[in-house]
């Protein structure tokens, strides 16, 4: 077959391909061609430093050599069998290693594809466990989640988001469900204090958990940061007390650290941070290493046993997808597991999300700058018109995604969150990296928000 030439793909991307979260009427095509550690060569050969991991998933760099390899060695066995009433061998072993790396009582692992399909799945299971478990309580059929949440863009996993801008023009497809503030440390309740934020929020949500209870399966939470949110770090604590809270009310909890999962915020997962053990635990993006679509929905063994029963009794999660747990994938992940010890990735941390917080601290200096927000290696600059009121740049501006426009000129690839630009590099990047990525997005903010 003939090779494409260069203005072919420019021009076939921009007309066949459909790009998510993409405006395509104005779409300048960005064609990568090639990858190297943690960066990226486009169809013209000019190198970017990966700033968003490939959206949040790439872990150890690309063209790891441990991690092609074991895709290799993978396909030299099969590349894919059905896991409905069937499995494969690294599936196995990636259950067995999820089991055990995650929070204590996590043992039932459920394979899907993406992060979507991962909470879709939390969903589904805690409403069936609620009517199977062996003292039922059917009318617990709702779900609590928070302002501003972004849980992936199925219709369920729409249903519990709370993003107005992505979610509201699908409303009449939805179920509703009840919703907490997001506990915000920037834009704050009035007459709240920054010591009190932690509990105010909890009372918000105590409150909806007081009065609707009986109707509630299950709350769903990013733990420690709503990432997709604009990177809103919780006050410290907020998800201790959600567990809590959650477990006085009867309420079970979702925790979909889809995005903050597999070392994000500092250790391999945000839940640990505050030693909580969900009911349901939702993984994706980092699970391969940013290699292959994988996700990993964990639970107990309380929830996996109201699922038990004889063929005809129709206990089953009635639930699967083609490719949930493809032996490809599933190899990618467990190497990819097996390089964070190889590697000391999370002993590796501490020395670059200090590094983080240093260039952080400066480039909020900046005057447009409202406010940094950091949670380990994910930090959120947010842009503003006017410090002093916390104004917003008119929307029609597009401060943030200039910013990153900018960035690309100095050799830096970053996605913006409306006017909050995201910090996301994969873990393995070196702490001269972070200083360029850092430095590039300090000059590029100073000269389009001057
Ligand atoms: C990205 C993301 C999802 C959705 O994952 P996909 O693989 O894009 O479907 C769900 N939850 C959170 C918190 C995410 O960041």
């Amino acid at each position: 077959m003939q090779q494409p030439t260069r203005e072919e793909l420019l021009a076939w991307d921009r007309w066949h391909v459909w790009h998510g979260f993409t405006q395509m009427a104005e779409y300048e095509p960005l064609v990568f061609m090639e990858g190297q550690g943690c960066r990226l060569r486009d169809l013209d050969g000019r190198w970017y430093l990966d700033g968003v991991a490939s959206l949040w998933c790439n872990v150890h760099g690309h063209r790891h050599p441990r991690l092609d390899a074991a895709v290799r060695a993978q396909l030299e066995r099969v590349a894919h069998v059905t896991n409905l009433g069937a499995s494969n061998v690294p599936a196995i072993q990636l259950a067995r290693r999820l089991a055990q790396l995650a929070p204590p009582g996590l043992e039932h692992v459920f394979f899907s594809d993406s992060g979507s399909t991962a909470v879709e799945v939390a969903l589904k299971m805690a409403f069936q466990y609620w009517r199977q478990r062996r003292q039922p309580k059917p009318g617990k059929n709702r779900f609590l989640a928070l302002a501003e949440a972004y849980h992936g863009d199925t219709l369920g996993s729409v249903s519990v988001g709370g993003i107005e801008l992505f979610h509201q023009i699908f409303r009449p497809l939805l179920f509703e469900c009840f919703r907490a503030p997001a506990p915000d440390t920037y834009r704050t309740p009035p007459g709240v204090q920054p010591d009190e934020l932690c509990a105010y929020y909890l009372q918000q949500v105590e409150q909806i958990l007081q009065d609707h209870h009986h109707q509630i399966a299950a709350m769903i939470v990013e733990p420690l940061v709503q990432c997709a949110a604009g990177i809103l770090t919780h006050p410290p604590g907020f998800l201790r007390g959600v567990r809590e809270l959650t477990k006085k009310y009867d309420v079970l909890l979702i925790a979909d650290e889809v995005a903050v999962g597999f070392g994000r915020t500092g250790q391999m997962f945000a839940c640990q941070q505050e030693g909580v053990t969900p009911d349901f635990l939702c993984l994706g993006k980092g699970l391969t290493g940013g290699y292959l679509p994988m996700a990993a929905t964990l639970t107990t063994t309380e929830i996996w046993n109201a699922f038990l029963g004889r063929y005809e009794e129709n206990r089953t999660f009635f639930h699967g997808h083609t490719y949930g747990g493809n032996p490809l994938a599933a190899a990618v992940a467990l190497a990819n597991l097996e390089l964070f010890e190889e590697e000391r990735i999370l002993e590796s941390l501490p020395a670059k999300i200090a590094r983080l917080q240093e260039h952080l601290e400066r480039i909020g200096g900046l005057p447009h700058v409202g406010h940094v927000r950091q949670c380990g290696l994910i930090a959120g600059i947010e842009l503003v018109e006017d410090r002093a009121s916390k104004r917003p740049y008119p929307r029609s501006e597009r401060r943030g995604w200039r910013v990153c426009l900018q960035a690309r000129t100095e050799g830096v690839f970053v996605r913006p969150l409306g006017d909050v630009v995201v910090i996301f590099p994969p873990l393995a990047i070196l702490l001269e990296e972070l200083d360029f990525l850092c430095q590039v997005i300090e000059r590029a903010i100073a000269a389009v928000c001057p």
